[in-house]
């Protein structure tokens, strides 16, 4: 592996009570390859460390009553300004359900920024006085509340990582579902047939178009089928919209 070859090109830091959690990202998968090649690079920060009592407690109850525990303002916020100090201009993100939801098209707001510091809450949350002080912005993963925000800065990362030039080929981030307002079509391999189940003659045959015809139809096919709305959203091309007619006509949903 020629590790001179590429140049960090994004950094993703992360506050986290719980660092541990990240080696299921970082240590397998085309994400740990990404971090040897030096085209990301993800470090974790706990803000127990940042404490400054005998019990390194970086929660306390909730002004005005009520269930569960607070992160305090001054770990996080010491831990932030430790990271400003090594990251200088980096976009500071709270992991909230409240925030701004991930897809394919949020996403590439990310991708711009090369450096991320992450704020994964746990408990009931965050000091808010660090959201008003400290916080860019905040971002979903999806309408439903987790335990922490680890999972979510997890799920960022690898989402983003995928556009990030270098990390895979770009032909193959082009062809998966949502790229181009479709679905992906289906895929085969070894062996040819499986329980009476063949692989299509036409994934054999070696005619390029008449591969990628198939393709796109099934791609076509599996988007009307599945996610109609997409569908609304696209330009489609002369040799999409006959294909999309003869599916409609062949088929019922
Ligand atoms: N009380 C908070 C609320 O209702 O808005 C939820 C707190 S949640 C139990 C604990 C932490 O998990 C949050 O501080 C946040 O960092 C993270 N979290 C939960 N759901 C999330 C989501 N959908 N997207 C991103 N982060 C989430």
């Amino acid at each position: 592996m020629n590790l001179k070859k590429y140049n960090i090109l994004t950094k993703f830091y992360i506050i986290t009570i719980f660092p541990e959690i990240f080696k299921a990202l970082n240590n397998y998968g085309v994400i740990k390859k990404a971090i040897q090649k030096k085209i990301i690079e993800i470090k974790c920060f706990n803000p127990r460390n940042f404490t400054n009592n005998k019990h390194r407690t970086i929660d306390d109850r909730p002004y005005g009553g009520g269930p569960g525990m607070v992160m305090c303002f001054q770990p996080l916020y010491l831990t932030i300004q430790y990271i400003k100090s090594l990251l200088k201009q980096a976009k500071v993100i709270y992991l909230s359900p409240q925030g701004k939801k991930l897809n394919h098209k949020t996403i590439h707001e990310l991708i711009q920024n090369k450096k991320i510091i992450f704020i994964c809450g746990r408990y009931e949350g965050i000091d808010q006085r660090i959201i008003q002080d400290q916080v860019d912005e905040e971002w979903s993963i999806g309408d439903y509340v987790l335990t922490g925000g680890e999972l979510a800065a997890m799920v960022i990362i690898d989402s983003i990582s995928r556009f990030i030039p270098g990390f895979i080929k770009k032909t193959s981030v082009n062809e998966d579902s949502f790229y181009h307002n479709l679905l992906d079509y289906p895929h085969y391999t070894r062996p040819r047939t499986i329980k009476n189940m063949k692989v299509p003659d036409v994934l054999i045959s070696g005619n390029h178009n008449e591969i990628r015809l198939w393709r796109l139809k099934k791609s076509l096919k599996n988007t009307w089928k599945k996610r109609p709305d997409l569908l609304k959203n696209k330009n489609l091309s002369k040799e999409e919209k006959i294909l999309l007619n003869e599916i409609k006509k062949n088929n019922k949903k």
